[in-house]
């Protein structure tokens, strides 16, 4: 009798799981994975969606938080808590079907990012193995929808790149201003090098182009490759090459593996490599070498798109290997404030729709060109403003006093 309920228990057994086998259907995400993120979000957006029934996670008890703080323009902030799947096991419903969700997290080995290995296992009641590509697109089309428009950021972790805060708004290109036919130039050259793909491949060359802005700090070099990019509907790949823990190996293999449709921005290359030693402010010297970072920039299987931008505020200190053509193709100089980019900036501040002081646009224009003969006689004497004093200072006057006021900024500086 014994023997035979044993029989029977383990044949059930059998016989369920092969059932379960037969009418279910199973996918394994990890965390390694693009879309276990996008599988998250899509769950935690489902979740606020709250189709009564079609999502039941929430009554799970084991969930986990997801902080996101909201920072406004005037300085405030303000935190949202979404509580999301934690590890555990949840149940939902997708398109008529039950789907189990496993979330495992694996405590004893570590990401090299020192992020826990996770998986999350999904199994659908059904035999429609459709059902999975379906809702990864879906979760893939909202995670896009949500950077839609926006410009995001990346930052190195280890030896990949990874978002880097939430996606910003895109800056409008004609909001930095440089001097007449600049940016054009730089932007034509970009898109220029876009169209000609099958050109490069066609001759075997690298498909690769270098920018070099150069200048001093707070003139815009930084703001407009984030505007260019945002043109462009570009990402950046943000580069420190002071990182600690950055090898020459990480390195070759970060600017070969940079996500599509992404500047790679190097921001003061000279502060890293004036004396081809890299040497961090607190005395720290990394392990990448100046030849490891000439052969990263140089290394790139053709056919593969790479576009780097680099910035310093002293061209000077840079090693003319550096700036060789195919490391660097087009350099471009981006000074301090011009008489004419300091009129634009101001009639770009208190003219047109900005115009909340109650001045009209004729007294605008006419204050806006004083500026520009101020500039232009500061500049006979060897003096100058930088973009970015300029912008705070209108920041914090209204238009006749910000013209007023404004000769206490410039300074003896040469013209590049
Ligand atoms: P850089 O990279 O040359 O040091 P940034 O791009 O970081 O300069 O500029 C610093 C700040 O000054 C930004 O807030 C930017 O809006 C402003 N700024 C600097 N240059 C310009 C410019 N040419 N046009 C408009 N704003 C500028």
């Amino acid at each position: 009798m014994g023997v035979g309920l044993a029989l029977l228990r383990q044949g059930l057994v059998f016989g369920a799981n092969a059932l379960q086998r037969r009418l279910s259907v199973s996918l394994e995400i990890s965390n390694k994975d693009r879309s276990y993120d996008w599988f998250l979000a899509w769950m935690l957006h489902q979740n606020q969606q709250l189709t009564p029934r079609a999502f039941q996670f929430f009554r799970s008890h084991e969930l986990s938080v997801e902080t996101t703080v909201k920072q406004r323009k005037n300085g405030s902030s303000s935190a949202l808590f979404n509580l999301v799947a934690g590890p555990g096991t949840h149940w939902f419903q997708y398109r008529g079907a039950w789907m189990k969700v496993k979330r495992e997290r694996e405590t004893r080995a570590m990401h090299a990012l020192g992020v826990p290995w996770e998986t999350v296992t999904l199994t659908a009641l059904s035999r429609d193995r459709a059902l999975f590509p379906h809702l990864l697109a879906e979760a893939r089309d909202l995670a896009m929808r949500d950077h839609e428009g926006k410009l995001v950021i990346h930052t190195a972790w280890g030896i990949e790149w990874r978002p880097f805060g939430q996606p910003r708004q895109k800056r409008p290109l004609h909001s930095v201003v440089l001097e007449p036919g600049v940016s054009e130039k730089i932007k034509t050259d970009c898109e220029a090098f876009l169209e000609r793909r099958q050109w490069y491949a066609d001759r075997g060359i690298p498909y690769r182009r270098g920018y070099l802005l150069y200048g001093p700090p707070g003139s815009g070099k930084t703001s407009y490759i984030q505007a260019l990019a945002g043109s462009l509907s570009y990402d950046i790949c943000l580069l420190n090459l002071s990182e600690r823990g950055l090898t020459d190996d990480k390195l070759v293999h970060l600017l070969s593996n940079a996500p599509e449709q992404s500047f790679i921005l190097i921001e003061d290359v000279d502060a890293a490599f004036n004396k081809r030693v890299q040497t961090s402010e607190d005395g720290y010297q990394s392990s990448i070498t100046f030849s490891g970072f000439l052969n990263a920039l140089d290394g790139v299987a053709s056919g593969e798109e790479r576009i780097v931008f680099m910035t310093t505020n002293h061209l000077e200190k840079l090693d003319p290997a550096l700036i060789r053509p195919g490391r660097v193709d087009l350099a471009q100089v981006i000074d301090d404030a011009s008489p004419r980019q300091a009129q634009l900036l101001f009639t770009q501040f208190y003219g047109g729709s900005h115009n909340v002081t109650g001045i009209s646009d004729s007294e605008v224009q006419a204050l806006a060109l004083r500026l520009h003969d101020m500039v232009a006689e500061e500049m006979h004497v060897g003096k100058r403003v930088s973009m970015a004093a300029l912008q705070g200072h209108f920041i914090r006057h209204e238009a006749q006093d910000a013209l007023v006021s404004c000769q206490k900024l410039f300074s003896c500086k040469p013209v590049l």
